[in-house]
């Protein structure tokens, strides 16, 4: 690492914090930190000189801390679009501690001509829409975090698909598929012909690793129930990696040049 290089927190999450990780440590003058939550067995894997930590702060003051103790000199919140609380904690930690603050947020997808979407703003209406809909086997693709409030769903049979199996007692009637992305939409397309799906659950996580599964559901003339992402906190905020990463040398230009 060169002499008076700049500390950079990077709260991990998110395919763009890995991407970001890879720019950072190729441009071999900040000194980078990954923050992941601690939720998935595995992660991706950081290149070198990159250093990890896991586990949350202690909320927005324990990040407040953190950051000064640290001597942090940007914080990047590249948590995934689902995260509600993190950003808002990003936020206010790093206005509170005089740092500059970048969230990296990729853009949601958007219907297209032939989509069938109902629009939805929690993963609980997206249960209440789909015990509404009298669906037979509906695909979950949610995550395995937040399918509880399916359980309530009795007519449908759900088919759950994600990267780690959920915990037992989670939905233990449903059918689990784990697997983990990208998927081609000819898979996308076997995968609803085999289960017989009827109707497809997704979150708006926008993104090309899972987008194959709305262009399937489009070409089968499937209807979705989209969850809408969180409320997330005002401020500088961008789609990419790229963008990101032209960000912090800006930002980090201008501390030194203070
Ligand atoms: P959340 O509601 O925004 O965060 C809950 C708490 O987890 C935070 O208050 C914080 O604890 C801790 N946390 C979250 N991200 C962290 C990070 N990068 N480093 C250290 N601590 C972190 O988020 P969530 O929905 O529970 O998701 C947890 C993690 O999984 C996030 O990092 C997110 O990017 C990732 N993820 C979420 C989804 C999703 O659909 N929600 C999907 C894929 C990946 P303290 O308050 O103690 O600091």
């Amino acid at each position: 690492m060169a002499p008076g290089a700049r500390t950079v927190l990077l709260l991990g999450g998110s395919t763009e914090a890995t991407q970001l990780a890879r720019l950072v440590a190729a441009s071999g003058d900040i000194e980078l930190t990954v923050s992941f939550a601690g939720r998935t067995a595995e992660r991706a894997p950081m290149p070198e000189g990159v250093s990890v930590r896991v586990g949350g702060f202690g909320g927005s003051a324990g990040l407040q801390r953190h950051l000064e103790t640290t001597a942090v000199d940007a914080l990047v919140d590249a948590t995934h679009p689902f995260s509600s609380r993190m950003p808002f904690h990003a936020a206010t930690a790093a206005d509170a501690a005089g740092r500059p603050r970048l969230r990296v947020l990729r853009r949601p997808w958007v219907t297209q001509a032939g989509d069938r979407w109902t629009v939805v703003s929690s993963v609980a209406e997206a249960a209440a829409a789909v015990d509404a809909s009298g669906a037979g086997p509906v695909l979950l693709t949610i995550g395995r975090q937040e399918l509880a409030p399916f359980a309530g769903c009795t007519s449908a049979q759900l088919v759950v698909r994600c990267i780690e199996a959920p915990e037992p007692g989670v939905l233990d009637g449903a059918q689990i598929i784990l697997a983990r992305g990208p998927f081609t939409v000819e898979d996308e397309i076997a995968l609803l012909r085999r289960h017989h799906i009827e109707l497809v659950v997704s979150k708006n996580a926008g993104g090309p690793a899972t987008e194959a599964k709305l262009a399937a559901a489009r070409r089968l003339g499937l209807p979705v129930v989209m969850i809408e992402r969180p409320p997330a906190p005002d401020g500088p905020t961008v789609a990419t990696a790229a963008e990101a990463m032209a960000w912090l040398d800006a930002a980090l230009l201008e501390r030194v040049s203070r």
